[in-house]
């Protein structure tokens, strides 16, 4: 039943993805879909013409408004040069912080720092921790991989709720294909639909304050709203020694150690959950990013991965699992279920599979985004 183990030619994704397909030159596809964004998103003279036509047109847009776009904020890198890049285009954003109770301090330092340099208001959205906590619970109960998603679903819903409450046309999407990657589908699936059916399944609560994205939420900023999301760093050069120290020269921003550990349970998530219960190495698709973007050599990256195991720190674990309100026993056993997949439940997935065909247009005219499409689709 199991495939032999193989690891891309170019990058450092292996078989530990159990969705990847290699081409007859050993590639992955995941490096095809990173070969895909680049020619959508060029570094060239008419990639940057097509990127500053956007700002125009946001800047356009938002003369009679006091906010031109919204940029979500984590106190991480990405959505801090995000930021950063929006005031040096002349763009006025308003940055918004979801807290969902897992803020490290260096995290809250950094927007603090960031959105006082810059001048950019800031809003600051805190979820019912209780709500939020069953939620992260019923995730964990459902044993899947995407287990955290429920906090990327809710900074999309919250952004989108403000920019409709304001009256802002335009969010951000700090994410950089260039030095994240892109998730593995079997590694992070998301949608509303999948947010329901897992809470349904485990939760205690009903989820009232969430802010999820249905389809239908999805429909109504998108047409009804006009909202538009601008995928800023994929048209950037982004160099991650080099924003890493212009943070810090110019924004008082300080490293945390981890991809993303501005936040204690993606650090718990990313260091001990996905490794001990999946063997999930989320390193692997942050380095082949690196290695495909020339940033990183692939001899280095095996180095790290293979030994290396992704450091972890006890007490994080310790403080966690107390802080999600579980006894170690609890915990021990969730552990110990056997793993299953998005597929397990009800997700918009076999829809979006049986729309491909319509996918294949809207997304060409920008109304499905680009990544989205070639993970799922592609
Ligand atoms: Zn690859």
């Amino acid at each position: 039943m199991n495939s032999p183990y193989q690891i891309c030619s170019r990058c450092v994704l292996d078989t530990t993805v159990a969705d990847i397909r290699f081409d007859e030159k050993g590639e992955c596809h995941y490096c095809h879909i990173h070969d895909a964004l680049g020619k959508e998103f060029p570094l060239t003279f008419d990639g940057q013409k097509k990127f500053l036509a956007i700002i125009n047109e946001i800047k356009q847009k938002g003369h009679n408004k006091k906010y031109d776009i919204i940029v979500g904020v984590s106190g991480g890198r990405d959505s801090t040069y995000a930021l950063l890049k929006i005031v040096e285009l002349g763009l006025r954003p308003l940055a918004v912080h979801l807290d969902n109770g897992w803020n490290s301090e260096i995290a809250v330092t950094n927007i603090k720092n960031a959105t006082n340099k810059l001048g950019v208001d800031l809003l600051t959205h805190v979820l019912d921790w209780e709500e939020f906590k069953d939620l992260q619970l019923s995730f964990l109960k459902a044993s899947v991989p995407d287990a955290e998603i429920p906090t990327d679903v809710a900074i999309h819903g919250i952004l989108h709720k403000i920019a409709a409450q304001e009256h802002i046309s335009y969010v951000v999407f700090a994410h950089s294909f260039r030095t994240e990657g892109v998730a593995p589908l079997s590694w992070t699936y998301m949608d509303g639909e999948y947010i329901k059916s897992v809470q349904k399944r485990f939760g205690r609560r009903k989820l009232k304050t969430f802010p999820n994205m249905t389809a239908l939420d999805v429909f109504y900023y998108r047409f009804i709203k006009n909202i538009r999301v601008v995928p800023l760093l994929a048209y950037l050069k982004y160099d991650q020694k080099e924003v890493t120290e212009r943070l810090s020269k110019e924004l008082g921003w300080n490293y945390y150690g981890g991809h993303h550990h501005e936040s204690y349970y993606t650090h718990f998530f990313q260091s001990y959950y996905l490794p001990k219960k999946f063997n999930i190495d989320k390193r692997k698709v942050e380095y082949s990013a690196l290695i495909r973007s020339g940033q990183m050599t692939r001899q280095k990256a095996l180095d790290e991965i293979q030994n290396h195991p992704y450091p972890y720190d006890e007490e994080l674990v310790r403080y966690a699992i107390k802080k999600l309100g579980l006894t170690k026993k609890e915990f021990d056993d969730i552990m110990a279920v056997s793993n299953k997949s998005f597929r397990d439940y009800s997700t918009y997935y076999p829809f979006i599979k049986a729309l491909k065909p319509l996918l294949a247009v809207v997304q060409k005219l920008n109304f499905f985004p680009k990544h989205l499409y070639l993970k799922f689709l592609g």
